[in-house]
């Protein structure tokens, strides 16, 4: 089975050709991708099949949303989210010269204490930098 397969199965989701595409596509990038790249990437399938699929994912755990400092939403795979369970509190990197942001999985959020009165949703912790590849250039 492959990875992609592998992924909707765990998620007890049926194998459908949008699903699998998406998520391969996902996995083929390191950096988060917008909606619009999906649709372009993916523009065999109609718009709202793209929609409902990218929906699907956020709620089965698959995918999170990233948001950068300009207020756009990317989403990227997740590393161990079920179903209404994200736990997606690590660090974003979005880098000033290529413009992608990225996962960085090995520095997570601390818990954040909020002061009385208010209740927690979730949070966005941003880096802004150069990234490694374009640091090499
Ligand atoms: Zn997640
Ligand atoms: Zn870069
Ligand atoms: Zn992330």
């Amino acid at each position: 089975m492959s990875d992609t397969a592998h992924i909707l199965k765990k998620h007890h989701l049926r194998q459908t050709n949008c699903r699998q595409q998406m998520i391969a596509h996902f996995s083929a990038h390191s950096y988060a991708l917008a909606h619009s790249e999906l649709e372009q990437a993916l523009s065999e399938f109609d718009r709202v099949t793209i929609y409902r699929t990218l929906y699907t994912f956020l709620e089965k755990g698959i995918v999170h949303k990233v948001l950068d400092d300009a207020g756009a939403t990317r989403y990227a795979l997740c590393a161990h989210c079920t179903e209404h369970q994200h736990h997606d509190e690590h660090v974003h990197f979005k880098c000033m010269q290529c413009q992608t942001v990225q996962c960085i999985d090995t520095i997570s959020i601390p818990n954040i204490q909020l002061p009385q009165g208010y209740s927690y949703i979730d949070s966005n912790f941003l880096v802004r930098g150069v990234c490694r590849q374009c640091n090499q250039l």
